[in-house]
Formats: structure tokens, sequence, C-alpha cells
């Protein structure tokens, strides 16, 4: 979604808000899809006294297998981002100002990146998952397995073997 932003650069006090659905369904994560509705994606520019500001809300379903225990997991995730926007930038440094170029504003692009950039770099169940038991694949969640599970040091390991 392009947005022009040329009345609210000029004239303070001006506002406009945008609302409407994202689709990031063909967005794919170590060959994963997990955006499984679309982005509900609520935006508020307005400028107060000369600064010109966006504040993006999103809510999403979003599903993938949990890193420990690869059980599938959906969450309904709410995020809240906000940038200032200025026509053109001094230095390109600065990750909280958005340049709007020729005062033009791609929404969906901003969403987009400020999600991805959001997500977890880990992504679990719960955060006390207990993962899988590494001998026999069980997952720990639903209660204990019967292998032994008593780490040996591979040093005493091969002493143990000279011993035998
Ligand atoms: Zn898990
Ligand atoms: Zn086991």
């Amino acid at each position: 979604m392009l947005l022009s932003l040329k009345d609210i650069f000029v004239n303070e006090g001006m506002k406009s808000e945008h609302r409407y659905n994202l689709s990031l369904s063909d967005v794919e994560l170590s060959g994963i899809y997990p955006f499984k509705s679309d982005v509900s994606v609520y935006a508020l520019i307005q400028n107060k006294t000369g600064l010109v500001t966006i504040d993006i809300d999103v809510e999403y379903l979003y599903s993938r297998p949990c890193d420990r225990c690869f059980v599938e997991v959906e969450k309904n995730v709410k995020e809240h981002f906000s940038h200032r926007l200025v026509e053109s930038l001094e230095s390109d440094d600065n990750d909280e100002y958005i340049e709007a170029t020729d005062c033009k504003l791609d929404l969906s692009e901003l969403v987009t990146t400020d999600i991805l950039l959001s997500l977890p770099s880990k992504y679990l169940c719960k955060g006390d998952c207990q993962g899988l038991c590494h001998k026999c694949g069980h997952n720990l969640n639903l209660g204990d397995c019967d292998c032994d599970k008593r780490e040996i040091d591979p040093r005493l390991e091969a002493l143990k073997q000279l011993l035998d």
C-alpha cells in the first residue's frame, strides 16, 4: 500500500488512519510458511508540531514447530511499532527514522520489515519446553521415558572400557 504523505508533511496537526489486511502467506522462513492468517494492520500517521510519526498495530496468527520438541504451535501475536518519518535522511545509520522519498511511503513494506525483525530467534511452545529425549525421541513434555539419561563423560567412558 503506497501512501502519499505530502499533505501530512506540510500541515501541522493533520493525521491519517489506515486499516487493512496484509497477506504474508507467501513469506517463507527456513522452509516454513508461518503466517497462517492475514495480518490485520492499523496505522496512524500524524504531524505534531512539525514532527511526523507513524504508529502501527498489527495482529496475526503465527504457526511453526517448536525449536525443541518440534510440535506445531500456533500463537496469536500482537505488536506495536512506531517510527519518525522524515522527507530525507542525513545519514542512513538511524533505524528510528524512516525516509519517505518524494513524500511517499510503502506501508506494506514497512510493516513487513517491522514484523520480520520482531520475530523471536528461538520459537518455543512454552518457556520451559523439555524437548525430545535424544535417545528415543520421546516428547518429554508428555512425561518421562525409560532411557538412562545420566550423562557419561567421554573420558570416563574410555576408562570404563579399558577396565571392563
Ligand atoms: Zn516445545
Ligand atoms: Zn528416551
